[in-house]
């Protein structure tokens, strides 16, 4: 996902937000964050020649009453807008969305038919049978809360603080990423993160991050009006559970549980403090956690977390630990007790009986985001196949849908963008020499996977049991722990995905230089074999810049060539790179979805970023491409016209309510209308479509931000 720097890493696009990925099983999370796109599978190789009235985009989805200068969205989406209605098991609908449905059915007859298999290998046999015990209702109804009693029974034994601390220390778990795939959401009291120590690339550090809330931010907790409303409802949802569950007093738990997660979120960094990585990079001794976060019996707490012999922990937001510790300590016993054995029956129940999970929908589905079905089941349990054994089932995905060819020319793309990239730090007037050689050299050490890794996962070691849905989940959750924690003190593996081949996305790895694009994102619309090259380039190529530009733009400024957190600019340099910051961020806090929110400049800065410089580099890597050749109009429309379409077509979309609600406030990518608005920052947009003063999208040539 492309996401970082808020995507600093990789930058996916438009997703939702990180916190509906980490709720398995309720509503399906939106589409990654990031960008990305992808090359369609063609097989026919070399020139592509366009076909006359089938040139790649959506003709027909346009809206031409609708003045380009004015509103660019709606010129190029309008009619698909007015038309598109968002599917009732969705938040939001977007193109994401529509490759990602290809891609849940694709997996679904890979996961349907290794359930069958005979003599399947011992992966095919694993996710057959994980797929068919989320499968299995009748077997899970059959169970009731029996697959959750050891946990909850723990819980009850838990007889002093130093046993509270040992338990959270038992729960965490490797399911947050800072600067990858920025998910910062763990229901978990702390997420952990294991990647390339900031410090010192050579080695792998634990980043400790802020968790422990059941909704998405600090602000659904803090903040009044639609928040206040959200808190009741959270309340409600939480003496719901315990209900389903047996526990007596419910109610008046439900309030104290509230109460603890208040407190918990009155400590909590914002999401724009926590995106910023220079706040962040805190490093702590495992010695200095007792001094700098009393409360917590932190010895307890790295025994149990497997953590005792690690002695360097870098701690992103060191005030968050500081208060949820003291609240450990100032809080009684039974009030955290009842706090886990709520968070144990809310994180069990897309595997429990049928109650538990309509209601798990009902208040983060419905109540949250605003989706008014549940997705069907097999989407589910593909997302859960997905989420515990992904590179197995993305082995066989990538064998069946993903062809040499699209790799081919998907590959070949990347290199003409970074040439251009190249170009484009060569041409910038004002930067020193200094700056540009750094560039320069992050430029070339740069690294690109394609589709999918070279060397797969290995599970042999995880145990999946055809009649287990919640063990398997909880299993296969402690697996990926374990396999985190044992990167600790060796050498940082290169190779290693962040994405799995059959997800919608693409991905920028800060810490290490590189970009992941996996084969699921080089379809239609985003790349499509069919189509000339300006819409290949205005889309998948815009995202292709969009993942290089996250290199170089606020948070890629401040990663070396080997990944090292050490600022690269010239102070002169920087003041200027950030004064264009400052102006994009200005035009995007302009942008109003309601009355009452408008987008957060700051919180999107290098997401838009990404967007202005990519789009402008695979601009230019288009023209570089048409060198020699004549420039065809096609349906009436210029190759430049069809390049700013396919970028525009790429990011169409429609969000509930209060899912985009929710978006503005967590997600770092600005909604997609307004991510296709950036071609107002480059010039060939004006000619293009004839673009004059006094229109609302008109930039004055001053005005139009040029970061690369
Ligand atoms: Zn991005």
């Amino acid at each position: 996902m492309l996401a970082i720097a808020p995507c600093r890493s990789a930058l996916v696009l438009a997703l939702v937000a990180a916190l509906t990925t980490a709720m398995a099983g309720c509503d399906r999370p939106e589409p990654p964050r990031g960008t990305d796109a992808k090359p369609v599978a063609a097989h026919a190789a070399a020139a592509v020649k366009p076909v006359l009235g089938s040139f790649g985009f959506d003709a027909s989805g346009m809206d031409r009453s609708a003045a380009a200068g004015d509103d660019f969205f709606s010129f190029a989406n309008g009619t698909w807008v007015k038309n598109t209605e968002i599917p009732a098991d969705r938040s939001s609908y977007n193109s994401f969305a529509l490759i990602t449905e290809q891609a849940l059915k694709d997996t679904r007859a890979i996961l349907e038919e290794a359930g069958k298999e005979q003599a399947a290998t011992q992966d095919s046999k694993k996710i057959g049978d994980y797929y068919a015990a989320f499968m299995d209702e009748a077997g899970i109804e059959a169970k009731g809360t029996a697959p959750v009693e050891a946990e909850l029974d723990a819980i009850s034994a838990i007889a002093d603080k130093s046993a509270l601390s040992r338990a959270f220390g038992a729960s965490l778990r490797a399911d947050v990423d800072l600067l990858n795939a920025t998910d910062y959401y763990t229901d978990r009291l702390f997420g952990l993160w294991v990647s390339q120590d900031l410090k010192n690339p050579a080695e792998n550090a634990p980043y400790l991050l802020q968790g422990g809330l059941g909704m998405p931010d600090r602000d659904f907790y803090l903040e009044g009006g639609r928040m206040a409303d959200l808190r009741k409802q959270y309340q409600a949802h939480i003496a719901k559970v315990l209900t389903l569950a047996g526990v007596a007093d419910a109610g008046a738990k439900a309030a104290r549980i509230l109460a603890l997660e208040t407190a918990i979120a009155q400590s909590h960094a914002s999401q724009l403090d926590t995106n910023d990585v220079e706040k962040g990079a805190n490093a702590w001794a495992q010695s200095d956690f007792a001094a700098k976060a009393p409360g917590l019996d932190w010895t307890a707490f790295f025994n149990g977390a497997g953590l005792k012999a690690q002695s360097q922990f870098i701690v992103w937001q060191p005030r968050a630990v500081a208060g949820m510790s003291a609240l450990v300590a100032t809080q009684p016993l039974d009030a955290w007790k009842e706090y886990l054995t709520f968070h144990a029956l809310d994180r069990a129940s897309p595997y429990l009986p049928k109650a538990f999970a309509d209601e798990h929908f009902a208040f983060y589905g419905t109540a949250l985001n605003g989706t008014p079905k549940q997705q069907d089941r097999w989407k589910s349990a593909i997302d859960d196949t997905n989420q515990a054994l992904g590179e197995a089932v993305g082995k066989l995905y990538v064998d069946r849908h993903f062809s040499p060819e699209t790799k081919r020319r998907a590959d070949e793309m990347v290199k003409n963008i970074v040439a251009a990239f190249g170009k484009r730090i060569d041409a910038v007037a004002w930067m020193t020499p200094e700056t540009k050689r750094h560039a320069k050299a992050k430029l070339a050490g740069l690294r690109v996977g394609m589709g999918y890794p070279d060397k797969w996962r290995d599970y042999a070691a995880l145990d999946v049991r055809r009649n287990d849905a919640l063990g398997n989940a909880q299993r296969a959750s402690l697996f990926e722990y374990r396999r985190n924690l044992a990167k600790l003190g060796k050498p940082v593996d290169h190779e290693e995905w962040f994405l799995l081949p059959q997800t919608v996305n693409a991905l920028n790895v800060p810490l290490e230089n590189r970009l992941i694009f996996p084969a699921a994102i080089l379809q239609p619309p985003f790349f499509d074999g069919a189509a000339d090259d300006a819409v290949n380039y205005g889309a998948i190529g815009g995202v292709i810049g969009h993942e290089i530009t996250h290199s170089f733009d606020n948070s890629g400024a401040l990663f070396d060539e080997t990944g090292r957190l050490a600022n690269w600019w010239t102070p002169e340099d920087l003041e200027r790179f950030e004064a264009a910051g400052a102006a994009l961020a200005a035009q995007y806090d302009a942008y109003k979805p309601f009355p009452d929110l408008a987008v957060n400049g700051k919180l999107t800065l290098g997401e838009n970023i990404a967007d202005v410089a990519g789009l402008a580099t695979a601009y230019d890597a288009y023209k570089l491409s048409q060198q020699g050749k004549p420039a065809q109009t096609i349906e009436g429309f210029t190759p430049d016209q069809r390049f700013f379409l396919g970028w525009a077509q790429a990011w169409r979309s429609k969000a509930r309510e209060p899912a985009l609600r929710n978006s503005i406030l967590t997600n770092v990518h600005a909604p997609g209308r307004y991510r296709a608005e950036t071609v107002r920052n480059l010039d060939a947009w004006y000619p293009a479509f004839d673009v004059k003063p006094g229109q609302q999208r008109y930039l004055a040539p001053d005005k139009r931000v040029k970061v690369w």
